[in-house]
């Protein structure tokens, strides 16, 4: 099949390289010049496991293209992925200029049926703006030409992005009509070849489909961090009571971590808008705003832990920090909870030495060359002379670190664990101070 995906980021460039390695004649579209332009020299501007070698072998196999043509883009596919980003508007609502721009740049050039896809996580009644808005480029053209609009939208995490593209455990296609559902079965048969996984419904179904699914993982995340609070305060310990909850298979044991909050594209910004858009029918989420508000507080739990250990004034302080992406295998560090972090420790006149093994040149981007913020090159040299070590991601390099040798290496010997990555016992037998979330 010819398919266009328009927007390159996490989920278009996956998307499009997953469809190419099935066999599809991909697309490519953004307007980002830069981008386009590391994608033709051979490279991903993102980071995400096995993504670079498939892209490598679709272009060497002249099946996935790049582009920064948008007549070229819309000649191409029959299929038309939109996949551009729906950042939060000023009042928290997803902002749908990118979307509707992509659409209105095909109804204004098309000249054949196209099945218009949104893949973009946009709220519920945005099938029926794309609609209008190809509906009006045409007519301001002043020619009739058919069209489907489809909704189907995507559940893949970033840092498992290819595995979950091409294995995914459901495929949402929201469509009113037979020729559309007839294309997107056809399309997606390849990836669901052991059984059918492909749902499909109504598009205003399909739209909140993936807000209730990011919603109701933001709540579980929200709900252990609050009970995580409140175990610190019982004395009781959250690992052990998460253990004692996750066996129940009504409740199961994914999500059910507490941490230092939740951060990434896009657990805050569908938190919010579906928040907005319950409001806006007056049929208010008052679960979602507790999330929320859970949420910014967990953010500030470690800097928290940090002033009871060490005071307010934290001038002439300077802690490691291990781990900047907002969860690991990813360089994504937007809403990353290490941001908080690092903007409160400079609040209080602090410094920061960090390590991540692939977010740093992200960092680097966002806090320029703030001198407050140095960088390791190995988590270990990061804490030469540190007064504190504190763990932000969950990387798997961290999991089993030489605690004799962290011992060392700090001015005072403290662990504060965001992610409650090890057996408190563990450090305390090498005379660290060892302080996690929700645990005694
Ligand atoms: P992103 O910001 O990484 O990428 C979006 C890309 O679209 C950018 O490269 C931008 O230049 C491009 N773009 C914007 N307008 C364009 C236009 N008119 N024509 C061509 N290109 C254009 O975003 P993302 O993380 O891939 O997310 C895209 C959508 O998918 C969002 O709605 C997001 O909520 C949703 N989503 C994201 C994830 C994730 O893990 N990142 C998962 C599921 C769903």
């Amino acid at each position: 099949m010819k398919i266009t995906v328009v927007g390159t980021g996490y989920v278009g460039l996956v998307s499009g390289a997953c469809l190419a390695e099935v066999g599809n004649d991909v697309l490519c579209l953004d307007l980002d010049k830069e981008k386009i332009r590391i994608l033709e020299e051979g490279g991903i501007p993102i980071f995400e496991p096995g993504l670079l070698e498939m892209v490598k072998r679709n272009v060497a196999a002249g099946r996935l293209h790049f582009t920064t043509d948008i007549d070229q883009a819309v000649a191409h596919g029959t299929i038309q992925f939109i996949a551009v980003g729906t950042p939060p508007d000023e009042d928290g609502s997803a902002d749908l200029k990118y979307v509707l721009s992509a659409a209105r740049n095909i109804g204004k050039r098309m000249t054949d049926y196209k099945v218009v896809v949104d893949k973009s996580t946009v709220p519920v009644g945005t099938g029926d703006k794309v609609r209008a808005a190809i509906a009006e480029e045409l007519k301001a053209r002043g020619i009739d030409v058919p069209y489907s609009v489809v909704s189907n939208p995507e559940f893949l995490k970033e840092g498992a992005a290819v595995e979950d593209f091409m294995r995914p455990d459901r495929i949402v296609v929201g469509a009113e009509d037979e020729q559309a559902i007839h294309l997107m079965r056809a399309l997606y048969a390849p990836f669901q070849r052991n059984h059918e996984r492909l749902l499909v419904m109504d598009i205003r179904s399909a739209e909140l489909t993936k807000y209730a699914a990011n919603a109701m993982l933001a709540t579980r995340i929200s709900f252990m961090n609050e009970l995580a609070l409140l175990s610190e305060k019982l004395g009781a310990d959250i690992e052990l009571v998460r253990q004692g909850i996750g066996s129940d298979p009504r409740i199961g044991w994914h999500f059910l971590y507490a941490g230092c909050g939740y951060g990434g594209s896009c657990f805050p910004k569908d938190v919010q808008a579906l928040i907005r858009t319950s409001n806006g029918v007056e049929q208010p989420m008052h679960v979602l705003q507790a999330v929320e508000v859970a949420n910014e507080r967990q953010k500030h739990v470690l800097v928290n832990k940090i002033v009871a250990r060490f005071g307010e004034n934290l001038a002439g302080k300077r802690f490691a920090l291990w781990g900047l992406a907002f969860k690991p295998n990813t360089d994504d560090m937007r809403e990353a909870p290490s941001r908080v972090i690092i903007e409160e420790l400079f609040k209080r006149g602090a410094t920061v030495t960090a390590y991540d093994p692939v977010a740093m040149h992200e960092a680097q981007r966002i806090f320029g060359d703030d001198k407050r913020l140095s960088y390791a090159e190995q988590p270990m040299s990061a804490l030469e002379g540190a007064d504190a070590l504190v763990i932000v991601t969950e990387w798997k390099e961290f999991r089993s670190p030489d605690f004799d040798g962290i011992k060392a290496k700090l001015k005072s010997p403290v662990i504060i664990d965001g992610r409650n990555m090890f057996s408190p016992e563990l450090p305390r037998a090498a005379g660290l101070e060892y302080s996690g979330i929700g645990r005694n």
